[in-house]
């Protein structure tokens, strides 16, 4: 079953989430609702899905990042951007830490802005600390692009959308991006950017 994905405009995608105790954690309404949205994210497809955007205010995302979608770029993309396969987990009411380092712009995308995409920065390490599904403490240390999802989707739980940390003059449908920018690696993306601020 597919949920349905709130688009940007929907109240539930700019409030705070609730935190949830380990026993919420371990409830069947909270299980059944991790996996429709592990079923949703991988229908979408996404590589990542935020509880806010099925409609439910709540501190919890699903992660996964198939071999499948990593290996259907093309290397030198697949490099540049620091794709590798991240197997499925979810994170509980997480706590994120930018380790020291330069942000990285690269384009994303959003299931709750759907068609469109931007260059956004972030920071190229962080370290997270949450809960997982089983309401079990873990630290995730993460680079490049899983690094990325992370602070996406972490940001979906503060109500926080791409839209507020994007270059605007980068704001572009999908369909552009896809036929102009898709292959362009994040150097050609900073050099195309500021030539166009002058
Ligand atoms: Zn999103």
């Amino acid at each position: 079953m597919r949920l349905k994905i709130y688009q940007a405009g929907a109240p539930v995608l700019r409030k705070r989430a609730c935190l949830l105790s380990v026993e919420e954690i371990k409830s069947p309404p909270i299980q059944q609702l991790i996996e429709l949205m592990r079923e949703t994210m991988r229908d979408a497809p996404g590589v990542g899905l935020a509880a806010p955007q099925v409609g439910e205010s709540l501190q919890i995302a699903v992660i996964e990042d198939s071999s499948e979608r990593i290996n259907g770029l093309p290397d030198d993309i697949r490099d540049d951007r620091e794709c590798a396969p991240v197997p499925f987990h979810v994170i509980i009411n997480p706590v994120l830490t930018f380790e020291q380092s330069t942000p990285v712009s690269f384009f994303e995308g959003c299931l709750s802005i759907a068609g469109y995409a931007a260059v956004v920065p972030r920071a190229h390490f962080v370290r997270v600390e949450c809960l997982n599904e089983d309401g079990d403490s873990q630290v995730i240390k993460a680079q490049g692009w899983y690094a990325r999802i992370l602070q996406h989707e972490i940001d979906h739980l503060h109500g926080t959308l791409y839209v507020d940390r994007m270059n605007t003059r980068s704001f572009m449908t999908q369909e552009n991006y896809l036929k102009n920018w898709h292959t362009k690696t994040s150097a050609e993306i900073e050099t195309s950017l500021h030539a166009d601020h002058s």
